[in-house]
């Protein structure tokens, strides 16, 4: 399609993934604060930015629960839940420490380290110009971050989702396994859905699409890369009706 405007309100979805070094758990600092320089140099630019962060370095509820015989799912999706907050809160110091102005939004109340996430407070923040880090997802157990974003995003009329993996977007077929795979730069949410691609979980892909939310699949290791995905640049893949 034709040229793109650059978005002014975005939600990043970053995943516990992006906090560690591969193959690795946790939390690494050098992780920390190349994300978080890349952020800085993006909200310098005058973007309205919200992140939702993931879990996934500390604790999945699924996978952990499989293998817990003693924690039930619903407890072990709130554990990782927490591993989010505590996610967002070493990305609140790496922003901060980087000159970045931020508020930490829980979904689940926690008066001693986050707010509570409120829609109206979190966008004045925004519109102040205050990075917000929603942690602790959408609060419930049996989803992941993915759909809390895309729900997020709805709520606080984001026009785009960026969901910064390990891959540059989104292929015909994984590229791990077959030589043949293509990238696609554009391709509509009917298409993902026909093909049965992986983009983000099938929940989030049904919101944002009833919703026309564009979500921008990228390697965010990249340096620079979070800021061509707001600009509007070809990177990736952008998944739009
Ligand atoms: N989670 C949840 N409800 C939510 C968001 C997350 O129960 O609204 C739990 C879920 O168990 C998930 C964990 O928190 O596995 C960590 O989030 P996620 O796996 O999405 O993190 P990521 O894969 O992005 O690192």
């Amino acid at each position: 399609s034709g040229s793109r405007i650059p978005y002014r309100r975005v939600l990043l979805k970053i995943s516990g993934e992006s906090f560690c070094r591969e193959h690795e758990s946790g939390i690494s600092m050098q992780e920390l604060s190349s994300i978080a320089s890349q952020i800085r140099d993006v909200v310098q630019v005058g973007v309205q930015l919200a992140i939702v962060c993931g879990g996934g370095n500390i604790l999945r509820g699924r996978q952990f629960a499989e293998v817990s015989s003693t924690i039930v799912p619903s407890t072990a999706h709130y554990m990782g839940m927490l591993a989010t907050v505590i996610n967002g809160l070493a990305l609140q110091d790496a922003l901060e420490s980087a000159g970045v102005q931020t508020r930490l939004q829980s979904a689940i109340r926690m008066e001693g380290v986050a707010e509570p996430f409120i829609r109206r407070r979190c966008l004045r923040h925004l519109e102040k110009g205050r990075v917000v880090i929603l942690a602790a997802g959408t609060g419930s157990p049996f989803v992941t971050t993915d759909t809390a974003a895309a729900l997020r995003a709805r709520e606080l009329d984001a026009e785009v989702v960026l969901k910064g993996t390990k891959v540059d977007g989104v292929y015909s077929a994984d590229p791990l396994k077959n030589p043949h795979a293509v990238r696609y730069t554009e391709i509509s949410f009917r298409d993902v859905l026909n093909q049965n691609l992986q983009v983000m979980d099938a929940q989030a892909m049904h919101h944002c699409m009833e919703h026309n939310i564009d979500i921008i699949v990228f390697d965010y290791k990249r340096v620079g890369n979070i800021a061509r995905a707001i600009a509007g640049e070809r990177i990736g893949t952008r998944v739009s009706a």
